[in-house]
């Protein structure tokens, strides 16, 4: 492992101590993706007071399954899983049908919504602080990014350690330590989600095309891809050139998501009610939609 990177290691390990000491509860919100489960083997070998969740929406395709176990088994620090809260979803099928979120941009955020935002807050209630596995190099927009910063959001602050670290850098480290990831990387799925609304990628595509897929690439676009002079986005050659494309660290630790594809994690925080609230007037818009 290079000397780069093993700064990057050792200065990835200070900001985790860094915040469990400043921070009386702080919570890692781990995707299962690539990076998460890079810092999720930092935190089991240096045991910094940090606890470790995810988001079980109820649709994750096998092979995410797998990797909780695999990581249950592996680590000897617990993985607490959130699940969506019963009756939002069963009001949500109710409305939308079981597979709802393929019909409009705003079904499909409503879906993101029951299964994945609410549990998050839930998740966060009573944390001063949480780490997330974004990486600069990710998206332009994380350019300003910092390691530590407050998030008013959700209303605590936010770490993200791996700010500086590199797609190759994530992959050296799993590679090095045999860290368990999700076997679909391995099948060109870079950006890992819910299996109804994730599908591989073949070499050249955007790193982001298999996510939401039939959603109109207009209502999708988020201005985070720079064309390069090949015209294929900077993401999408180094996808032509590596078998393994990693992960994008899918949404529980991701909030610069904006326009339509985002699953709406990291928007202001929103009491059960008030989902509640968002799935009737998502019904109503729908309604408004088909009958004009
Ligand atoms: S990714 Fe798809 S299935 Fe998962 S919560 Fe969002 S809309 Fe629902």
């Amino acid at each position: 492992m290079s000397d780069e990177l093993n700064s990057k290691i050792e200065a990835t390990i200070a900001v985790l101590h860094q915040a469990a000491r400043e921070f009386t509860q702080v919570v890692f919100a781990s995707s299962l993706g690539a990076e998460d489960m890079v810092l999720t083997d930092l935190i089991a070998r240096h045991r910094p007071d940090i606890s470790v969740f995810s988001l079980d929406t109820g649709r994750l395709p096998k092979e995410t399954y797998d990797l909780i176990q695999e990581v249950e088994q592996r680590y000897a620090i617990p993985l607490q899983v959130y699940f969506p809260d019963s009756a939002l979803v069963e009001e949500y099928v109710a409305q939308h049908g079981i597979n709802g979120f393929y019909d409009s941009v705003e079904n499909r955020k409503g879906c993101c919504y029951v299964r994945k935002v609410e549990p998050l807050r839930r998740a966060l209630k009573g944390a001063d602080a949480w780490i997330t596995g974004m990486r600069r190099d990710q998206a332009v927009t994380r350019g300003t990014l910092e390691v530590s910063s407050f998030d008013a959001d959700n209303g605590l602050q936010k770490f993200n350690p791996l700010l500086d670290w590199s797609h190759n850098d994530v992959w050296a480290y799993i590679r090095q330590h045999d860290v368990p990831y999700n076997k679909l990387h391995d099948q060109f799925y870079p950006s890992l989600g819910c299996a109804p609304c994730t599908r591989s990628i073949t070499p050249g595509e955007d790193i982001r095309a298999g996510r939401w897929w039939w959603e109109n690439p207009e209502s999708k676009e988020c201005g985070l891809h720079v064309q390069s002079a090949t015209g294929q986005s900077p993401v999408a050659l180094r996808v032509s050139v590596e078998g393994n494309v990693g992960s994008e660290a899918h949404d529980v630790s991701r909030n610069q998501n904006p326009a339509n594809k985002e699953c709406g994690l990291h928007v202001r925080s929103t009491s059960l009610k008030a989902s509640r609230e968002r799935i009737i007037e998502i019904a109503a818009n729908t309604k408004q939609e088909v009958s004009a």
